[in-house]
């Protein structure tokens, strides 16, 4: 039987070629994962405690496997390939450990303990597996010479920790390509290949005291060393080492390259797991060095780093000692020293020696800390400055007629909640301040967030200027239009001024299309929706104010710094309904002023949730005739399909016809689906809008923001394969009346990510918690989708680390205070820093 990491080992390579499109495992590679950790628990059984580690090391990285986009796949996949690679190599050691125990000259006589092998014995590899690990000679360590090639010398003087990796003295150009696969490009990049974990070594113990199990580490003479070739040809090695306790056997399999590094008479220091040998303790295949340099394999917590193809840890441990020793005293610390005594950070030196070989586990972590501090350190810096950048441009000062407002508001069919009524003031202050707003509109699904953006339109519309509304998508921009309209007509029944309210969308063409360019342009459409195609086209406004980007998640930083680019320099209103933790919102929106919605419109119910069996699937559609009859309508989501929205239409058409046909034959449904034309998609809207459509099958297309108030029940099809943002935001399309609501999912066999992501939103109501808990199941890189939004990447930094963000964020604030622009000279490394780290690190291509 084919080890199972080798069996992944295939898929994960077949997956890679197919452009990690996750449709090479039938079910995803979520249902996969589960199942291979199941066969490969049950082929490890008993296993060495290592190989355990690594299976659930791997299991992990899988699972986040399906939730990742194509960029986070690949580099999943590069990960999980060197994981394997470490997990292959220490299977063969354990299996060349098994199938050679017989071969020891152990007293002869006594039958042979069978070694505890819970699979059947591998079938040999082919020999050219078997090559010998080809070690490099090493070379004496006694001195930290520059780790520079002459010739090269200076190329490193000028570029400093730039430098490529291949100048490193004895380096070569091949072991240079494969650090490059590591991510590897510069020295700088290779101080900043951290360890993915330690081992402690540091327990000497005498050898007539070792116990079975245990990591420790013992000096002593070589007694003896010899080889000897096992039945399938495999080299062992051998040596019996004493300290004049005990002796101790430990051997090594396939590196007869040992046999010139370790002599007789030798003193060296074992480290390694005490395993044991008809009742005796041995080592197998541990770490040894000789006991007359520094050590650097053994005695010590030893780090432990990512491999890829060709790199041993040895080789990485040596290289990295030497980079360290010379480079890391080197590295001119960005950190002004005020910070750093301000916050007890040890020096930059100082926490790149520890977090590659520390002294002990406390001075790792405060370097890792440090380091962590670093990344968003710098982060917060750049958004402070993007923000004050923002802000210093000349904005305009509106200024209209409070009371108009004030009748609009009454006029409203509703009364404002607090929160809104908070929201709108500190708007509004923005909009008279004459400086340019930059503000995040936050709140839950359905708390009402676009009548508080129509309002601050219409302020900016008494004050005579115009204001565009941004939606992601033309069925919510349709949405809004009609809605704008709505409320109009109840201010034109106040007796109040109305704008001029035009959509503009793709799906808006010719003459009226041209008709709605030229009212922009003269100013009598005072307010626009559409899609975000709005701002890119050439659509030119006579005095475009405010601008309002609903519902936009992934707007990162740069995109909003581009928007003003394009020439114009309005207010800007992101209004966003995801929830997001407040270390994220410091992170992703840092550099935007925070309005909260955090009350809901009186009388709202929380919608009551399920998870419903495949085989209740019948009791749902009796329950949606129910509330139908009752006068309300629901919505039915199709599952998620991969591949194309052609296909997903396709399918979405079958499930509506199906279930016009043989479930609800007698009710009138509707569909919707992304390729449809807008004029069909307002349509159907439109008729659901006013109830003729009673119950709405839709693709994901409604995910976000439509608000049809009677609509009671919503039935997800597929739920495992949604997101928990995305289940809540489609949780959010009912319960925006005083009618209790539904939402009921279905889902065919979900993973175990999913069924914890279904109990999540089965009990949580909460869009914070449901955040909080979706970041801790996701990891912040899904979290964010920060490759999409033009967000640096954070290493090290845990974006679930409250304290350390606002740390940062203090520590930016108080730097701004000081020298905002970083022109000081003791700051100039620090602007060095933040630019890089900003610019983001070079990929591999
Ligand atoms: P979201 O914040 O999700 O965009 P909407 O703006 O779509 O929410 O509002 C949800 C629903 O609540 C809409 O039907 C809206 O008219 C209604 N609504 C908004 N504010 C109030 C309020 N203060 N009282 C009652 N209903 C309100
Ligand atoms: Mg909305």
């Amino acid at each position: 039987m084919a080890s199972p990491f080798q069996q992944l080992q295939k898929i994960l390579k077949h997956e890679a070629q197919d452009g990690y499109r996750n449709r090479i495992v039938i079910g995803g590679m979520g249902r996969f994962a589960d199942h291979w950790y199941r066969q490969a628990r049950a082929a490890l059984q008993g296993e060495d405690p290592e190989l355990l580690l690594a299976l659930e090391a791997i299991y992990a990285d899988l699972r986040r496997y399906e939730a990742a986009d194509p960029e986070e796949r690949r580099r999943l996949i590069e990960g999980l390939e060197a994981r394997i690679q470490e997990a292959l190599q220490r299977e063969r050691h354990l299996r060349s450990g098994r199938s050679a125990a017989p071969t020891p000259p152990e007293p002869v006589g006594r039958p042979q303990p069978s070694p505890p092998s819970p699979r059947p014995a591998a079938p040999p590899e082919p020999p050219a597996l078997r090559k010998p690990e080809a070690e490099p000679p090493e070379k004496p360590r006694a001195r930290p010479a520059p780790p520079v090639s002459p010739r090269r010398a200076a190329q490193v003087e000028s570029l400093g920790l730039e430098a490529p990796v291949h100048v490193i003295h004895g380096l070569g150009r091949e072991r240079a390509q494969r650090l490059g696969r590591l991510g590897v490009q510069t020295i700088r990049d290779l101080l900043y290949l951290l360890p993915r974990r330690y081992v402690d070594f540091r327990a000497l113990k005498p050898i007539h005291r070792l116990r079975v199990g245990e990591e420790v580490t013992v000096i002593g003479e070589v007694m003896d060393i010899g080889s000897k070739q096992t039945g399938n040809g495999l080299t062992v090695i051998k040596a019996l080492i004493t300290d004049g306790s005990g002796v101790v056997e430990c051997t090594w399999f396939n590196q007869p390259y040992l046999l010139d590094r370790i002599k007789p008479g030798a003193f060296i220091v074992v480290s390694g797991r005490v395993d044991e040998f008809l009742g005796r303790p041995v080592f197998r295949s541990p770490e040894w060095e000789p006991a007359d340099r520094e050590l650097l394999h053994t005695a010590r917590i030893v780090p432990i780093y990512p491999l890829t193809e060709g790199l041993t840890q040895r080789f990485m441990r040596s290289l990295m000692k030497r980079v360290v020793d010379y480079w890391a005293e080197r590295v001119e610390d960005p950190l002004p020293a005020w910070i750093r005594e301000a916050y007890g950070f040890p020096d930059l030196p100082a926490a790149l020696r520890q977090v590659h070989f520390p002294d002990d586990w406390e001075p790792l972590e405060k370097a890792r800390r440090r380091l962590a501090f670093d990344e968003v350190f710098y982060l917060q810096i750049g958004l402070l400055e993007a923000r004050r950048r923002w802000r210093s441009a000349p904005g305009r000062a509106l200024a209209f007629d409070e009371a108009l407002l004030e009748r609009a508001i009454e006029a409203l069919p509703f009364t404002l909640t607090n929160a809104q009524r908070r929201a709108l003031s500190q708007i509004l202050e923005d909009l008279r301040s004459g400086v340019p707003m930059n503000r995040l509109l936050q709140g839950e699904v359905g708390s009402g967030k676009t009548v508080v953006a129509a309002l601050a339109a219409y302020a900016v519309f008494l004050a005579g200027a115009q204001s565009a509304i941004m939606a992601p998508t033309e069925i919510l921009a349709e949405q809004h239009h009609r809605n704008l309209l709505a409320l109009a007509e109840g201010w034109a029944a106040a007796g109040l001024p109305t704008p001029t309210i035009r959509l503009l969308t793709a799906g808006v063409t010719g003459v009226e299309r041209a008709q709605i360019y030229a009212e922009l342009a003269e100013g009598s459409c005072q307010l626009v929706v559409g899609t975000h195609a709005l701002i890119q086209e050439e659509v030119a406004f006579r005095d475009l104010a405010f601008v309002v980007i609903d519902e936009q998640q992934r707007f990162g930083v740069l995109q909003r710094a581009a928007l003003r680019g394009k020439g114009y320099n309005p207010h800007v209103l992101v209004m966003t309904a995801t929830p997001i933790p407040r270390t994220l919102a410091l992170t992703l929106y840092g550099d935007l002023d925070l309005s909260v919605l955090d009350e809901m419109p009186p009388g709202r119910r929380p919608v009551l949730t399920r998870w419903l069996m495949p085989e209740e699937r019948e009791r749902a559609y009796a329950f949606i005739r129910r509330q139908v009859a009752q006068g309300h309508q629901a919505y039915i989501i199709c599952p998620l399909v991969e591949g194309s929205d052609k296909i997903e239409a396709r399918a979405a058409v079958e499930e509506y016809e199906r279930l016009q046909r043989e479930v609800f034959p007698d009710l009138r449904l509707g569909l919707i689906h992304g390729r449809m034309k807008s004029e069909e998609k307002e349509a159907v809207m439109n008729a659901f809008a006013r109830g003729e459509i009673q119950v709405l099958v839709a693709t994901p297309v409604v995910e976000v923001g439509v608000d049809v108030p009677n609509a009671t029940v919503i039935l997800i099809e597929g739920a495992d394969r949604f997101g928990l943002a995305q289940l809540h935001q489609f949780r959010g399309r009912v319960g925006r009346s005083t009618h209790p609501s539904y939402c009921l999912l279905l889902a065919e066999s979900p993973s175990e990510a999913a069924i914890e992501r279904l109990r999540a939103i089965e009990t949580i109501y909460d869009g914070f918690q449901l955040a909080q808990k979706d970041l801790e199941m996701r990891g912040p890189g899904d979290f964010l989708g920060t490759r999409q939004s033009g967000f640096p990447e954070l290493r090290l930094a845990d974006l679930t680390d409250l304290r350390l963000l606002e740390l940062a964020r203090e520590a930016a604030e108080r730097l701004a205070e000081r020298d905002p622009e970083l022109q000081a000279p003791e700051h100039r490394r620090l602007a060095e820093a933040v630019t890089r780290f900003w610019q983001g690190p070079v990929e591999p291509s």
